[in-house]
């Protein structure tokens, strides 16, 4: 039985509807579900066409709002919000998308129901661009939600001890605050797919069900009625095989690293990407690890598995569908079962968490396996604890602008060894053994809304240690090739000046253009002493702080553990030294640049 309001022959005068026609809609809206009602008027709305843009919730006293709130780094919170926003505008529900890098909280009292989707990063803490709304949400300001219905899917990754630990908290505040779940809290690993799409399907379904009594709805096109723009034809679920134009070491001779340039062709794809974006790069893992896990477990790599309903061979499945390098709790838990091992079960327990971590961060799949081994191992036996391969993601280093239809990238190969074993990074060796003329790559592009320049021509300073220097090269790319005016100054920071020095020739190069005004250079193995990007900047701290107030953009790119932590804190010192304010005023002044999108932090 349908609860809409009906039309009724009072209406007839205020309607373009004729009597009879008005007769007709009230025998046919009696006659519908809630949901055929959300269809029909998404159908009627699309047949409007391009007039008739989608209704959009306001707040009123029967329009409960449902937004969906993004607390996100690498942009995967994004697209499961955009997922979710798309299926329940098909079931003829408006959401709205907020970031919490903008959200005002004090809002917080006004939302009727909240979907909240963040991930976690480092020691259990949100997103960097999310920390004002987290400290909100935990302090004494927060308000009373007694209204308020709420879910929280919670992104992480499985092998850190804290994980999910920011979706936790929001989901346990808002619960304190009053607030009443519309689900229980859904936490994902890092193949996050399956989860995701499973807590968008209850939410919507949820959504759908609870649609306001009689009240006003939130009507909204279906998505086959609208009129929108044709999605890209590659994405994470259908990535573009991209050729390698170049691959080349950047570090010279003696280094001690070895940090690679590639280039990738995007010729005929259609995908587009501005500086700051990053690049999904789904890798395969080292055939050499292949053959010894199959030999160790002998098994054979013509035998044939089961993924997801789909039938391969096992080669197949530890080369492109399954990560085999770190192990994970759930591999430990069920390899413990399969190999009957108490050592391996009770590091499974809960109150072995700390344990079970240092474990993991010492022993990968093929550790775990050698040491425990299974007579007569049946090959399902062995991937059901193995989660999905998953994208790696890249800061892209070219611009659209200057490199039309190709996409560049700095990678340092990861290669250690663990056990007397010699170990490589599973993207970073995958790339790193591509040279051929036939290789290809299979790549998507990842918006990164928080790392784009500046439109128009604000200065920018721009720091960044290793890698971290790779979006700088796509920002200076564009501004030269669009012949854009702003000041801009790098710090960058890597170990030999005379083999780490990344692209050198064209910082020189676009600093003799005069693109780059100004680059401050940290060899922190040179000297004695240990010299970061940090000491750089407080060298140049008057100046630094002249740029902050002339309103200069701050980018911070590279690792998130130390580096991030330590450039944020000379910064504090800097703001505090030259404009003259205690600690926690520069703190402050720092808060209201990251609030007003003027200091920017892709760090991983
Ligand atoms: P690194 O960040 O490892 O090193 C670059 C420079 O930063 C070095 O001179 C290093 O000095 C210095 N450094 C070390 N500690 C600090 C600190 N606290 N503050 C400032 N500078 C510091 O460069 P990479 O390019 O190898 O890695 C960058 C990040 O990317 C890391 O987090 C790494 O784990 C991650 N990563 C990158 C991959 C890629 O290819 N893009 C692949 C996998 C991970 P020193 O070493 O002499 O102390």
């Amino acid at each position: 039985m349908t609860e809409l309001t009906m039309p009724s022959p009072e209406l007839a005068g205020t309607t373009p509807l004729t009597d009879n026609q008005l007769a007709q809609l009230a025998g046919i809206a009696t006659s519908l579900s809630r949901e055929q009602a959300i269809w029909l008027s998404g159908y009627f709305a699309g047949l409007g066409g391009t007039q008739a843009p989608p209704t959009v919730p306001t707040a009123g006293p029967d329009v409960r709002l449902t937004t969906i709130l993004v607390g996100s780094e690498t942009g995967n919170c994004r697209e499961v919000a955009s997922a979710l926003a798309e299926s329940a505008r098909a079931q003829g529900i408006e959401t709205k998308i907020a970031d919490m890098a903008d959200y005002k909280p004090r809002s917080l009292k006004d939302e009727g129901d909240l979907l909240v989707i963040t991930s976690t990063h480092g020691e259990g803490d949100p997103p960097q661009t999310a920390l004002d709304f987290f400290e909100f949400l935990a302090g004494r300001k927060a308000p009373k939600l007694p209204e308020l219905r709420f879910a929280v899917l919670a992104l992480g990754d499985s092998t850190y001890e804290h994980f999910c630990a920011a979706g936790r908290q929001v989901d346990s505040r808002l619960e304190e605050l009053g607030g009443t779940r519309l689900t229980d809290l859904v936490e994902c690993d890092v193949d996050y797919d399956d989860d995701a799409e499973a807590w968008v399907e209850t939410i919507v379904s949820e959504l759908v069900a609870s649609a306001p009594a009689g009240g006003e709805m939130n009507f909204a096109t279906p998505v086959a009625a609208a009129n929108g723009a044709t999605p890209s034809a590659f994405s994470k679920k259908n990535p573009f095989q991209a050729e390698i134009i170049e691959n080349i070491e950047l570090t010279g001779r003696g280094s001690t690293k070895e940090t690679r340039h590639v280039e990738l062709s995007l010729e005929g794809s259609g995908l587009e990407y501005r500086p700051g974006d990053v690049l999904g790069v789904m890798p395969q893992n080292d055939p050499e690890l292949v053959s010894t896990l199959l030999e160790r477990l002998s098994l054979s790599g013509d035998a044939e598995v089961t993924l997801k309903k789909e039938t391969v061979t096992l080669r197949e499945a530890l080369t492109s569908r399954l990560e085999i390098t770190a192990a994970t709790p759930r591999f430990l838990e069920q390899w413990g079962e399969v190999a009957d091992s108490s050592e391996l079960r009770e590091l499974a327990t809960p109150d072995r968490a700390k344990d079970r971590i240092a474990y993991l961060n010492g022993h990968h799949v093929l550790d775990v396996v050698e040491r425990h081994p299974v007579p007569g191992l049946e090959p399902d036996q062995f991937v059901a604890g193995l989660r999905p391969l998953q994208p790696r993601l890249y800061s892209i280093a070219s611009s659209l602008a200057a490199a039309p239809d190709e996409v560049h990238l700095t990678v340092s190969t990861v290669r250690y060894s663990l056990h007397d074993t010699p170990r490589t990074g599973v993207a970073t060796g995958f790339l790193a053994g591509l040279t051929g003329d036939e290789d290809t790559v299979p790549v998507y592009v990842q918006s990164n809304d928080h790392f784009h320049l500046p439109g128009d021509d604000t200065p920018i300073l721009m720091i960044g240690a290793g890698t971290g220097v790779a979006p700088y090269r796509s920002f200076m790319q564009e501004r030269e090739a669009r012949g854009v005016l702003g000041k801009s100054w790098l710090f960058f920071g890597e170990r030999n000046f005379r083999s780490d020095f990344l692209y050198q020739l064209e910082w020189q190069d676009l600093f003799r253009s005069g693109v780059l005004d100004q680059f401050d250079l940290a060899f922190s193995r040179d000297s004695a002493e240990k010299v970061y990007v940090q000491d750089r900047l407080r060298r140049r701290g008057r100046e630094v702080y002249s740029w902050l107030e002339e309103g200069a953009f701050v980018y911070v790119c590279g690792d998130a553990n130390h580096m991030a932590p330590d450039v944020h804190a000379a910064l504090v010192d800097i703001v505090a030294e030259h404009g003259g304010q205690d600690s926690d005023g520069a703190e402050e002044y720092l808060s209201e640049m990251r609030r007003s999108h003027r200091y920017r932090l892709d760090v991983y």
